[in-house]
């Protein structure tokens, strides 16, 4: 055997491109286009460097307490991971041992699969229906967890606090992690179930909402338990994967709440904005509550309409997958950057 027929061979997630065009509108990634909190400048800018010698809190003792009251919830139940992507990675790890399959929509964030695939966890998928929606019936079968954002990405299409319970009712012997990334932007957060059902995980990101997806801090909520052993799997893999800055940075973004609402609220006029006016132009457009919408055009190939999009600057996110390859996921700017993205629309279906 060579070294080669020993590999663990996956198929990597492949994350939005992050291209260097001068003057690029760049929608691809659900970035935020309002920076972030003034606290956080405050607090780079008073970094003590000699902390830097030092290994940082490995729990983030600081930063958990903080989240902590800002969700009502004790310390024990807050883990904070670097980035969501990593804290997903680790609730996979951790929750989906069964020998049932895990259960995830078709369209989803596509790294669960990925996850998946690197665990070797089998998995079933969820079709949705024609409308981009779950069915709550179907995850009503034997498996090993459950998976899925809340809203979906790429649908952005929200489900209620009723069809979570359902599902967590009817799952007692199975956790059930719902991704809560866009959650902010509109939504009700299901964080309150937590201490009603003790086999529901909710995982939020700073990388939306927050506008810091530099610094990579996500989190998971969840029933003691279930959070210590999530520790303690972090704790074999990586004891400090939140460095010193990042957890002075999130401290004060955390206490900084007025300023993520604004952010949002002015994100979500933009977004029922840009929905009607692509309406007005013929386009498909899913009753999105995240920072993005999901469309396509009767009369133009998704493909083409995204090379059109680039041609001119303006960077949205494509795939070439099945149901959705005629879909653009268009990540919510300023009303500038989307006046300038109409207005070619506009001119592009005059053609
Ligand atoms: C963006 C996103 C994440 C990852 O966020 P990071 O914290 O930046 O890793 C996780 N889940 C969904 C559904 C997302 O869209």
């Amino acid at each position: 055997m060579t070294w080669q027929d020993k590999l663990r061979k996956v198929e990597p997630y492949v994350a939005g491109e992050q291209p260097k065009i001068v003057n690029m509108i760049k929608l691809n990634t659900n970035e935020n286009p309002y920076g972030p909190s003034l606290k956080v400048k405050e607090v780079i800018s008073n970094i003590d460097i000699d902390k830097l010698r030092l290994y940082p809190n490995s729990d983030a003792v600081d930063l958990r307490k903080a989240l902590a009251d800002y969700y009502n919830l004790d310390e024990e139940q807050v883990f904070i991971g670097n980035g969501s992507d990593e804290v997903l990675a680790l609730t996979f790890l951790t929750f989906f041992n069964g020998k049932e399959p895990v259960l995830f929509p078709d369209i989803t964030y596509s790294f669960y699969p990925v996850y998946c695939d690197l665990y070797q966890i089998d998995y079933q998928l969820v079709k949705l229906d024609d409308n981009f929606k779950m069915n709550v019936n179907d995850f009503m079968r034997t498996n090993s967890g459950i998976i899925f954002p809340n809203p979906n990405a790429p649908t952005g299409l929200l489900e209620d606090l009723d069809f979570i319970e359902t599902i967590l009712k009817n799952n007692p012997d199975s956790i059930v992690v719902v991704d809560e990334a866009y959650i902010d932007f509109g939504g009700k957060s299901c964080v309150p179930l937590i201490n009603k059902y003790e086999n529901l995980v909710v995982i939020q990101t700073y990388s939306k909402s927050r506008s810091l997806a530099g610094i990579r801090l996500g989190i998971a909520l969840g029933n003691k338990e279930a959070i210590s052993h999530l520790y303690d799997v972090k704790n074999s893999f990586n004891s400090y994967p939140i460095d010193y800055i990042t957890q002075q940075i999130a401290l004060a973004s955390i206490l900084d709440d007025q300023d993520t609402k604004a952010k949002c609220a002015k994100i979500i006029k933009t977004r029922e904005m840009t929905k009607q006016r692509l309406k007005q132009l013929g386009f498909i457009v899913p009753d999105s509550y995240a920072n993005f919408v999901f469309v396509k055009h009767p009369d133009i190939d998704g493909q083409e309409l995204f090379k059109a999009l680039r041609k001119e600057g303006i960077i949205v996110r494509h795939w070439n997958k099945e149901r959705i390859a005629q879909y653009l996921r268009i990540t919510i700017g300023t009303d500038e950057q989307m006046e300038v993205m109409l207005q070619f629309l506009t001119k592009y279906l005059k053609k």
